[in-house]
């Protein structure tokens, strides 16, 4: 996807979806897909800050440069407020074409099992549905990565920008109480990378809670 039109109408598909999952809930998460510029910059269409995911319109989607300013029509929006995560997370690798952050039950409890100190992981193994994550070894085990959250979003996207940097992280990470965020090359990667990490923290909380 890289018509604005198309980014755009994709979001809010992707985002109504979120919602009925219950993903979404009460304004909470953010979507983005890259645009090309054609200019070589960092592009992408946003969602607006504290939109109603569930009545998602054409309209709540923003277009942003790599400063992260307003490009074309604001409709009275202002940019996501997690809108530096999405960013670092562009710039870690310009094959990304789509991210997706949102607040789920699994996902934040989840995160809740492991210490805050950054580098953490979940781990998590015995579980078919790693393969989602492009791990097919026998006994593979996914290591999800966990951040601690910040009442200040620019730190979790300088932790996110040091996470990526390291060697070949998995296409996801929960940042801790919080929810997680995945990505991928396509719009529908980015999909089926969040709905293997919300499958395999729902089984993770579920095996571990107190
Ligand atoms: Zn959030």
């Amino acid at each position: 996807v890289t018509n604005i039109l198309d980014a755009k109408t994709a979001l809010v598909a992707e985002g109504r979806a979120f919602y009925q999952k219950g993903w979404m809930l009460g304004t909470s998460g953010n979507l983005s897909v890259r645009v090309d510029d054609g200019l070589g910059e960092l592009r992408a269409a946003i969602t607006a800050s504290g939109i109603d995911k569930g009545r998602l319109e054409i309209d709540d989607i923003l277009i942003l440069n790599e400063q992260m300013e307003i490009v074309g029509e604001a409709n009275g929006r202002r940019p996501s407020a997690e809108t530096s995560i999405h960013w670092a997370i562009y710039r870690s690798d310009p094959t990304i074409k789509a991210i997706f952050h949102v607040h789920t039950v699994a996902t934040t409890m989840a995160s809740t099992l492991v210490d805050t100190s950054v580098g953490q992981a979940l781990e998590i193994s015995g579980l078919e549905m790693v393969k989602g994550f492009d791990l097919w070894n026998a006994g593979a085990i996914a290591q999800i990565p966990v951040l601690p959250n910040h009442h200040h979003v620019p730190h979790i996207a300088s932790d996110s920008e040091s996470l990526l940097q390291g060697d070949a992280p998995l296409p996801a990470f929960l940042i801790q109480g919080h929810g997680m965020t995945a990505w991928g090359k396509s719009v529908s990667q980015a999909r089926k990378h969040l709905e293997i990490c919300e499958f395999l923290c729902a089984c993770a909380w579920e095996a571990k809670r107190p």
